[in-house]
């Protein structure tokens, strides 16, 4: 099969031609323009796709974008990054342009059926995929099966409360595994820290307190800077209090991360893969691994694509 993965960003709508086999043929990208309205960036996506497809027979088109997604009905309930669409009908609008079936998914979930095809969890019956950046998304495979859920909301890892009464969510819980250790946390942190510490690596590597990003803290952190010490080891802590609750729920077999955070690499994961055996049973050490993704910047294509091939697969 051979199919087109739009990869919907606010500013940029990235797209390819991907091989069920082979992987991305083609791919290109074309600005958003979301302050043009919705039938521009209908346009805009339309173009990507007539761009790609060209000379070539596709069999689906998958669209990933963050937020809310209904994607039974094709529509997008609520994103981030489209301030005006409110029950928006993308797949529809799209099918009418192009002929072809649309399939929109959650970013995160999407990222998690490009691991099933693509990466690391190829051929694996039981994973969990993470997306570090920002926030915290997620995508489950359990026993064969993509979880979503009795109303396709699920799952919603990042959501996990790990410290009661900790940092304030975006959800507006506290103590979420999302407040605690995404990228947005830890160089909120860091800046917070910094009067304590204004020796501090990390406000070197950044160049100015308002400069300070998760990757300093964790360049900081390899070399055993005390402020990147402490804002590390609470936030990589906690998300390995969440990792073990998802290895207990899900017994999976890997725990993929991408996303932004996972680009730490070694300073990531060394200590990750250390503090999360703390918090699993000793019956399940050793039954899984915590790995970083390998589809780097192709993930929001290679995902997008999977939307499509799992839901011609599934005949939806
Ligand atoms: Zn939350």
């Amino acid at each position: 099969m051979v199919v087109v993965g739009i990869d919907l960003g606010g500013t940029q709508i990235k797209g390819g031609l991907v091989d069920e086999e082979k992987g991305i043929i083609k791919k290109m990208s074309n600005p958003t323009e979301v302050e043009k309205g919705n039938d521009r960036i209908v346009e805009n996506i339309v173009k990507v796709i007539k761009a790609l497809s060209n000379d070539t027979k596709i069999d689906a088109i998958g669209i990933g974008s963050p937020g809310s997604i209904d994607r039974d009905k094709g529509i997008i309930r609520f994103s981030p990054n489209f301030p005006n669409w409110r029950d928006f009908e993308l797949t529809r609008l799209i099918k009418e342009k192009t002929k072809l079936d649309v399939f929109v998914e959650n970013d995160a979930n999407a990222f998690a059926l490009g691991e099933w095809y693509f990466g690391k969890a190829k051929g694996l019956k039981d994973f969990i995929a993470l997306t570090l950046g920002t926030g915290i998304g997620s995508g489950v495979v359990c026993n064969n099966t993509f979880l979503t859920g009795k109303d396709g909301l699920a799952p919603e890892l990042g959501h996990i409360v790990v410290v009661p009464n900790g940092p304030i969510c975006g959800c507006g819980n506290r103590g979420c595994v999302e407040a605690t250790s995404s990228a947005k946390y830890i160089a909120k942190e860091a800046q917070n820290l910094l009067d304590r510490y204004p020796d501090s690596l990390v406000l070197k590597l950044a160049g100015s307190k308002e400069k300070i990003e998760s990757k300093h803290v964790f360049q900081a952190y390899e070399k055993n800077d005390p402020l990147a010490t402490i804002v590390a080891n609470f936030s990589i802590d906690a998300l390995a209090r969440a990792i073990g609750a998802y290895v207990h729920a899900f017994n999976p077999e890997k725990i993929i991360i991408g996303g932004g955070l996972s680009r730490a690499g070694d300073a990531l994961f060394i200590p990750l893969r250390e503090m999360t055996k703390k918090y699993v049973m000793s019956s399940f050490v050793g039954t899984y691994t915590i790995e970083q993704s390998s589809l780097v910047e192709d993930a929001g294509i290679l995902g997008a694509a999977s939307a499509a091939l799992y839901a011609e697969e599934k005949n939806f």
